[in-house]
């Protein structure tokens, strides 16, 4: 059978001595993985198509449940801008890690496939000054977009306000509701309105305009920090790319195939 559709390449995985398997988020067929034979060689027709983020007219060869090979993969968009920094690298690995670790894959969602090639439009056209405020809202967006944003606003159980936040139930508490015998002694972390304030307008504001929001740079730290808590209690265990600090001493890694 033969598959043809839009993908943005998620990662990639090396197959033996030559051979990758690619996963791909479509505007098709969801989150699919598909096999390229010999990508790795020299003069591979592949080109740089198969690079991580590039946004590519694909076409498979196979059942999408038993990985089909990709017979041919066009550039649409490279997206080498964003694999090249590697703050805005390291942001959307998170956003990938995501995507991959809480959607189930082979489900076609039209919307997600928009909403992340529009994420990496917008990080590539932004300006440097306001790219930490805009990596932290696209991760906010993404989480609720997929339906796993945490709920900040007011207590999750009675709605009262409140301003400690459970990661293990991923919502605002308060203090009535997180004492119940079932919760004792469970962690919390204390956060102010401003946090509140900019979370929900990270939420509820179109992405193009998101930069008209200036916030603090310890709101900022404060809410990522919120998040970061949030992700590992999720997935169970620490996002594998946020153990790497932007702006730190650049590791030796290779996007390159
Ligand atoms: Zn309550």
């Amino acid at each position: 059978m033969l598959i043809r559709t839009e993908g943005i390449v998620l990662k990639t995985q090396k197959y033996g001595e030559a051979d990758l398997i690619v996963t791909f988020l479509t505007s098709d067929k969801g989150i699919i993985n598909a096999f390229a034979k010999s990508p790795r060689k020299t003069r591979s027709r592949f080109g740089s198509s198969l690079e991580p983020l590039t946004h590519t007219k694909i076409s498979l060869w196979g059942k999408e449940q038993s990985l089909p090979k990709i017979t041919q993969a066009d550039i649409i968009d490279s997206f080498h801008q964003i694999r090249e920094n590697y703050n805005d690298f390291v942001n959307i690995s998170k956003l990938v890690e995501i995507l991959i670790s809480l959607m189930p894959a082979g489900i076609p969602n039209k919307r997600i496939f928009s909403f992340f090639l529009n994420i990496l439009h917008t990080v590539k056209a932004s300006n440097q000054e306001s790219r930490d405020a805009l990596h932290l809202i696209t991760r906010i967006r993404l989480l609720a977009a997929i339906g796993y944003a945490p709920r900040l606003k007011g207590c999750g159980r009675c709605g009262h306000e409140s301003l400690d936040f459970y990661p293990d139930s991923g919502t605002t508490l308060c203090s009535k509701c997180a004492v119940t015998p079932d919760r004792a002694g469970k962690p919390f972390m204390r956060i102010n309105n401003k946090v509140i304030h900019f979370y929900l307008h990270s939420i509820e504001w179109p992405i193009h305009i998101s930069n008209r929001l200036k916030p603090a740079s310890q709101t900022l730290a404060e809410l990522s920090g919120l998040l970061d808590k949030h992700l590992t209690f999720l997935l169970s265990k620490k996002l594998k790319s946020s153990e790497f600090h932007p702006n730190s001493i650049r590791p030796q890694y290779k996007v390159s195939l």
